[in-house]
């Protein structure tokens, strides 16, 4: 049997794979079965940061994986302490809680959240605002966070606790606050799934001052806008707010399965030993992975995918069949006039892989693609769209 049919017979059918076996890449190019070339601007969803196969990270990897692949939490490991320091020192963070995917990331900020108030206000102060068009993650309780009705059929009954506010609305969102004693808030900076929009910063600076004078909880999700994607290390850094925790994963491993929960000096110490948990959180060599991934991202770096991110936007603002261009960074949305999975399937008989977000056509390139590489796909997705 060929690999797709092995695949739709024996995998569970959830997703909607495109006509195409992946088998091998370097850098930005990735190779199909039959030989076929094509450049990547979706990254596996925003996780391959230096593409596929990069020298350096896999050099980290192997060496971890030579040494010491796994244990459990009740020992210490050098690229698990390594990373949490690191990742403290370039945000101003306390404490990372590590597990091992978006969702889990945000179960973990949830839980503190609600854990921080009930110790300090006692019941009856657990509801968190989330935003509309927000996407949190696939687990019962994260889908209950994540404010799109289409999410709230078929598996409930749903974690109660979470009521949506109007993305850019602050009277709205703080009504709601108060209107539900709210412990929190939750929102990603650059709505990723729910179409690259990103979100006004007089909003997001309002929200925060009166998070900060109200003693509610800011809890930014940046499992897609973190890791260098917006032009920061952390989409955060550019809006001059301090969260009182940040999500992440999706890029910090660079390819390999890596959350982190990141908590602030109001938060560091609300999780007490047996209070959370996960076997492969803090994984070495997930860990070892990520380290060098947030290593390598500085101000070079991020200069470098602010460029292209300029690049992208006045290549294609105005460009025939393209409505807008919104997003942030290596983090683009654009708005056609065709339909957008038409556009992804003309995009990848040319060679190039793009992504959608709800009605969008959606890139995330790698952060190191070259500039050729990224003139060939442009010039492509114009053509494409035309
Ligand atoms: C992808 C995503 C998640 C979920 O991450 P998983 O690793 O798939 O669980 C959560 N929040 C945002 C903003 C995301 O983009």
């Amino acid at each position: 049997m060929s690999i797709t049919s092995l695949d739709n017979t024996y995998v569970a059918s959830t997703y909607g794979r495109f006509q195409v076996e992946l088998d091998h890449g370097k850098g930005a190019k990735l190779f199909d079965t039959n030989g076929k070339e094509y450049i990547d601007m979706g990254t596996g969803i925003a996780v391959n940061v230096f593409g596929v196969c990069d020298n350096e990270w896999n050099s980290a990897v192997k060496a971890q994986l030579d040494k010491l692949a796994h244990t459990s939490n009740l020992y210490y490991t050098e690229p698990c302490a390594k990373l949490a320091e690191l990742l403290c020192s370039k945000t101003g963070m306390k404490k990372v809680f590590f597990s091992n995917s978006g969702a889990e990331a945000n179960e973990c900020a949830i839980k503190t959240a609600r854990r921080y108030s009930f110790n300090k206000y006692g019941e009856g102060r657990s509801t968190i605002v989330t935003l509309k068009q927000s996407f949190h993650g696939r687990t019962v309780t994260t889908l209950a966070a994540t404010g799109q009705d289409s999410f709230h059929t078929e598996f409930g009954p749903f974690t109660e606790g979470f009521v949506y506010a109007e993305a850019n609305n602050t009277a709205e969102a703080i009504r709601l606050i108060e209107e539900n004693n709210a412990c929190a808030i939750m929102m990603e900076l650059v709505q990723g799934e729910g179409g690259v929009m990103k979100l006004d910063e007089n909003f997001v600076t309002d929200i925060a001052d009166y998070c900060n004078k109200n003693d509610v909880l800011l809890v930014i999700d940046e499992v897609q806008t973190g890791n260098g994607r917006t032009g920061s290390l952390y989409a955060f850094q550019q809006f001059g707010i301090t969260p009182d925790i940040v999500t992440t994963a999706k890029g910090l491993g660079g390819g390999l399965p890596i959350g982190a929960t990141m908590l602030g000096a109001k938060t560091e110490n609300v999780l007490t030993p047996g209070s959370h948990g996960s076997t492969f959180g803090g994984n070495p060599v997930c860990c070892a992975g990520a380290y060098n991934i947030i290593s390598r991202i500085d101000d070079k770096l991020l200069a470098d995918v602010k460029a292209k991110s300029e690049y992208i936007f006045s290549e294609l603002s105005g460009a025939k069949g393209i409505k807008t261009v919104s997003g942030m960074g290596l983090m683009v949305g654009l708005e056609t006039e065709k339909d957008a999975k038409g556009i992804v399937t003309l995009c990848r008989e040319k060679g190039v892989l793009v992504l959608t977000a709800k009605t969008k056509v959606r890139l995330l390139p790698p952060l190191n693609i070259t500039a050729e590489e990224l003139e060939t796909a442009v010039n492509v997705i114009k053509e494409c769209a035309k």
